[in-house]
């Protein structure tokens, strides 16, 4: 029970990465909000873990919706030990784009960085003022190697991850300075076989060959599992990591750690 008398709110938490969060922090003892937009996935997550966790609407770029659950978990809890910022969005089914630095549409673009940095911008302030009672308190950023590298098919959503990474060490500083019981970090994953991939990889047999070929870009040989992201947020979540604080964790399967044109001995 690594995360015994915890309560943790997550984003996104209906589906992905999210729910495998959710789950296995109930797992360890936490109790859960599980909050999204989409209300019907959430209930069912909810439902699955019975009695650990509860379902919240939270569209994470609208600032009335953290009130709203901001002013929910103070009269209810007092507070919150956990925050998992996870919601997020490509862009590519959710605006018109095109996302290329080159031809890039501004509404696109703004509705991509409104989820995934406005999103963490507000999570973050929320959470600040529900962790001051708490005794050890954890917010987990996610946000992708996209964060760390150029994307040039999906500028708004790169831009918005490195916005996600730096935000993520304004927060541990600013929290470490005050004297707060918070730490913050990033988790970067790589290419994690999630629903959000589900319309690039396409159905059927394309489905097996697109997974194929994503899978020989990483050098462990294959996608992620959500669980994979999980298991990374409980370490940070937990007070096991009560000295880590303003990191940037790779969960990418080795993508990050090499590069392209790479010397060789028969060069
Ligand atoms: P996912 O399967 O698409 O799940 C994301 C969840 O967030 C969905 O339930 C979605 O609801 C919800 N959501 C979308 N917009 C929201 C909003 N405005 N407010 C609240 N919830 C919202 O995605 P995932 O793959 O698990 O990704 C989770 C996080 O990991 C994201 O931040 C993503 O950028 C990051 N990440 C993922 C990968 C990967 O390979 N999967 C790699 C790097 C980083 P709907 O179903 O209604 O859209």
């Amino acid at each position: 029970m690594r995360l015994a008398n915890k309560i943790a709110l997550i984003t996104g938490g209906a589906r992905g990465i999210g729910e495998a969060t959710a789950k296995a922090f109930a797992a360890e003892g936490a109790h859960v909000i599980i909050t999204d937009i989409n209300d019907q996935q959430g209930n069912e997550v909810v439902s699955s873990l019975a009695e650990r966790s509860e379902y919240l609407h939270l569209d994470v770029s609208k600032p009335e919706d953290w009130q709203r659950v901001h002013a929910s978990i103070l009269a209810k809890y007092g507070r919150i030990d956990i925050l998992v910022n996870n919601a997020g969005i490509t862009g590519f089914l959710e605006t018109s784009g095109p996302h290329d630095p080159e031809h890039l549409d501004l509404v696109s673009w703004q509705k991509v960085n409104s989820v995934n940095i406005d999103g963490v911008v507000l999570g973050c302030q929320v959470a600040i003022k529900l962790m001051k009672k708490s005794t050890a308190a954890s917010i987990v950023n996610i946000s992708s190697r996209s964060g760390i590298v150029g994307i040039p098919a999906a500028a708004a959503y790169a831009a918005s991850k490195a916005a996600v990474r730096n935000h993520t060490k304004t927060v541990a500083l600013y929290c470490a300075e005050k004297g707060y019981p918070i730490r913050c970090n990033s988790i970067h994953p790589g290419a994690i076989l999630t629903p959000m991939w589900d319309a690039m990889l396409g159905e059927g047999e394309a489905r097996i060959a697109a997974i194929k070929a994503v899978a020989s870009d990483i050098p462990l040989g294959t996608m992620g599992t959500p669980e994979d992201v999980a298991y990374a947020a409980l370490y940070l979540a937990s007070n096991e990591s009560k000295y880590v604080t303003g990191i940037e964790l790779n969960i990418d399967g080795g993508i990050l750690a090499g590069s392209a044109a790479a010397p060789t001995q028969e060069m």
